[in-house]
This record gives structure tokens, C-alpha cells and sequence, in this order.
């Protein structure tokens, strides 16, 4: 009699990294033993996968853990990703938690748990890390609609809040040929559209002498892969000859996610960033020259150490002058072993939160802005297969979110339509053209 299956659940947290690492990790599971069933359902085995950017981060893998030990009594709970990284201990104490595996361990999670049995304790596997080459191939196969490739790991760069470098190793990457192939599995599934994710992508080929761009010319060549979007790239690493193909081919999409952090080159001097506001603001300004229409977002902190009411007045100006599409807002958060949390001058969590709602409020008016001029453009949208109020949304190339009465046919293609409105949920309203 065969041996019944056992459920395992994947929980993710964090970063579109943290996803596809989450769905390659979750292949590895022979079917013929394990069950996938969804994240909140009971399990005999929960693989938990953290972030800890953020205090906030740290907080809800926390929340997440003790939510599956309680929901699921006896079950075996494995917790991996940068928090169990950065910090094995304080997880490993986690009343339940009985695996704790390190950033390279995690490609080795089916057979760690294959031989965990329930103990007082928890077991630790994590090697040091800074000194690795290795890297692990990524995709995330979930959604149906777009796949995340991973296509770079690691950074070099020291932002003095940031901890990812110790959480993730130094920059590297695979090589073009294997990336490739990686594109074509992912094409051979049905998938349209790629994002192309790492931690400092636009630091890729740090560890094979080659370049994003390069990497983008090859990647174009992918049949059945019909858009490519750029998760998140610095400032210092967008190279014209990035912004000359994204203009040129109509493949790479019109849509660029760019950390600032801030508008005030005091404070962008104290983050250790590699560029200062005028830099930052020609770098848009180019974009917009060679794609008027692109939908382009940035990452901004508030309430850095030392940042005074006067350099939060240089954001605010900042932003308000530079053609953006929409902010990411964050609060700065104190993490452990960075240099910012040493630094003197901090500022109070209620100046912190006052500071950011102003952000927020200037976001929806460049995004409200953003859409009105793209209204009775038309554009490519690719439909999801989810549906939401009746409604199937999907984006276009430049990461606007459009609505159509549902119909199930049209999930997971790509169809041209005008975008007609704006719907109160920030969405817009399309007309179908094909
Ligand atoms: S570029 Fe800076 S903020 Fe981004 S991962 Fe590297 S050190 Fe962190």
C-alpha cells in the first residue's frame, strides 16, 4: 500500500525573487509524494519563505510562522529566505519551528525535510554565504499570466539601511545560454510576458562579463515570449542603451521601477547611494524623451536619520518636478548591523508617518495624472486569469491596470484596446479593438 502523500504548503513573503525562488523550490517536491496545497490550508509540512527589508517584514513572517504551527499541530514548519539568513536564531526559537535553512540550503529543502523528524529544538542549516558563487536558477510558474525570472542574485553596492548584501551574497549571475533556455521552459508553458527580477539587475553580468543589455538582446529572440518587463533597476545601472531598446523593441516594455529613496542629495550622500538628484532626474528625462508614454515608478524613504524637515522639502520638490507615473512609499526602518542605525538624528515614527502620507497623496495625483494622459490611447493589455467584481484587468506595456467585463477567453492573451475611462479603483476602462 502506498504511503499516502504528504500536503506541503508554500508561503512567500517579499520580493518577486522570493517568488520565483518559492515556485523552483516547490518543483522540487516529487508529486508522487508530496500534495502542494494552498498557503492557509492544513499541512503535514509548511516551507515558509521570509523577507526582512523591513522591521514590518520581519513581523509578518513571524505572524505567518506561528499562524501555521497553531493551524496545523504537529506539522513540520521550515522557515528559509533572508530573515532565516540574517537570522537563524531568532526563528529557531520560534516555539515549532523545527527547520531553519540559509540562503543556499533553501534549493535543498525536499531533502532536509525528507529527514527532519519533530524535535525540542530546531535544526539550523546555514553556511556562510558572503563568500558564494553559486547561483540557483529561478522562475515562478504560479500566476499563468507572467513568470518571474530570476536572472541575477547579491549586490555589491553598501546602501548604509540596507542588509540584503549580507542576506544574499555579493553580486552574480547566470550565464546568457542557460537564461535562454530558462525563457524557452517558460514559453513552452504558454506564459506571455516575463519579469526579469534579481536584486541589482542592472548589475547583471558582474560574475560572467557580461551586460542587462546584452541579456536583452538575446532574451528577445525567445519565441513565444511576447513582453519582458524590467521588475526594478538603480538609477546609476539604466544606460542609454537600455532606454535606445526599450524605445526600439517592442518586446521590452515601457515600464521602469527605479529606486530614489530621496530627493535630497544630503540625505542620498548619508544612504551611500551611487547617484545624486540631478543624475536621477536626467535619467527620466531621457526616458521620457524616448518613450513619452512610459509608466515609470520610484521607491522613496522617509524619515532617514538626519533627514531634517528641510530635506524632506527637497524631496517633496523634487518629485513634484520630475515626470513620474507613481511613488512606492516606505518608512525608514532600523535594521540590525546597518550603519543607518547607528546614525544620530533620528526621526520620530509620528514624523516618519506624516512625512509619508504626504508622498502617498502626491503619488495619486502624478498616477491619477499619469492616466488621464493616457486617456483614448490605446495599447496592449495582457489579461489575467483572475476575476475581480466581474471584471478581467490586465496590464498595459507601460503598468497601467485595465478592466473589461469578464470573459473567460480572453485570460492570459494579449489584446489591443483603447483605454476609454478611469474607474474608481485607479483602474482603467478599455475598449477592445482586436
Ligand atoms: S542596491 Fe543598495 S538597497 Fe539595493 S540591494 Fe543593494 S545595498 Fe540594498
Amino acid at each position: 500500500m502506498e504511503p499516502a502523500r504528504k500536503k506541503v504548503a508554500f508561503h512567500t513573503l517579499g520580493c518577486k525573487l522570493n517568488f520565483a525562488e518559492t515556485s523552483t523550490i516547490s518543483r522540487s517536491f516529487p508529486e508522487d509524494q508530496f500534495e502542494k496545497v494552498r498557503p492557509g490550508s492544513i499541512a503535514d509540512i509548511h516551507v515558509i519563505n521570509t523577507c526582512s527589508v523591513t522591521g514590518i517584514a520581519d513581523r509578518k513572517c513571524r505572524q505567518v510562522i506561528k499562524r501555521c504551527i497553531k493551524e496545523s499541530p504537529g506539522s513540520v514548519i521550515a522557515v528559509m529566505g533572508c530573515y532565516a539568513q540574517l537570522n537563524p536564531g531568532e526563528i529557531s526559537s520560534i516555539p515549532g519551528v523545527d527547520l531553519v535553512l540559509g540562503s543556499n540550503e533553501k534549493f535543498d529543502a525536499v531533502a532536509f525535510i525528507e529527514r527532519i523528524e519533530k524535535k525540542k529544538t530546531a535544526e539550523i542549516h546555514s553556511n556562510g554565504l558572503a563568500a558564494t558563487d553559486l547561483f540557483h536558477p529561478s522562475f515562478s510558474i504560479g500566476d499563468r499570466t507572467r513568470s518571474f525570472l530570476k536572472v541575477q542574485d547579491g549586490c555589491d553596492y553598501r546602501c548604509s539601511y540596507c542588509t540584503i548584501p549580507v542576506a544574499r551574497g555579493r553580486s552574480r549571475n547566470q550565464d546568457i545560454p542557460s537564461l535562454i533556455l530558462e525563457a524557452e521552459k517558460i514559453a513552452c508553458r504558454g506564459i506571455k510576458e516575463i519579469v526579469l527580477t534579481g536584486v541589482n539587475i542592472g548589475d547583471f553580468g558582474k560574475s560572467t562579463g557580461d551586460s542587462f543589455a546584452s541579456l536583452l538582446k538575446e532574451l528577445v529572440r525567445v519565441e513565444g515570449i511576447e513582453r519582458y518587463r524590467i521588475s526594478s533597476i538603480e538609477p546609476n545601472l539604466i544606460t542609454d542603451e537600455i532606454i535606445g531598446m526599450a524605445a526600439e523593441c517592442k518586446k521590452i516594455l515601457p515600464h521602469f521601477h527605479i529606486p530614489l529613496q530621496s530627493g535630497s542629495d544630503k540625505v542620498l550622500r548619508l544612504m551611500k547611494r551611487r547617484y545624486r538628484t540631478d543624475q536621477f532626474g536626467e535619467r527620466i528625462n531621457l526616458i521620457r524623451k524616448y518613450l513619452p508614454m512610459a509608466g515609470i515608478g520610484a521607491d522613496v524613504i522617509v524619515g532617514f536619520p538626519g533627514e531634517t524637515d528641510n530635506d524632506f522639502e527637497d524631496t517633496m520638490s523634487f518629485l513634484k518636478e520630475i515626470p513620474l507615473s507613481y511613488l512606492h512609499v516606505f518608512n525608514f526602518s532600523e535594521r540590525p548591523g546597518t550603519a543607518a542605525e547607528k546614525m544620530a538624528g533620528k526621526v520620530p515614527f509620528s514624523t516618519r508617518e506624516s512625512r509619508s502620507r504626504k508622498l502617498i497623496e502626491l503619488s495619486e495625483i502624478k498616477h491619477l495624472a499619469f492616466l488621464e494622459q493616457n486617456l483614448n490611447r490605446s495599447d496592449e493589455i495582457l489579461f489575467e486569469h483572475t476575476r475581480t467584481d466581474g471584471l478581467i484587468t490586465g496590464f498595459t506595456g507601460n503598468y497601467i491596470r485595465a478592466e473589461y467585463p469578464w470573459k473567460s477567453s480572453l485570460a492570459g492573451t494579449i489584446k489591443t484596446g483603447r483605454l476609454t475611462g478611469i474607474s474608481g479603483t485607479g483602474r482603467m476602462t478599455v475598449e477592445l479593438i482586436d
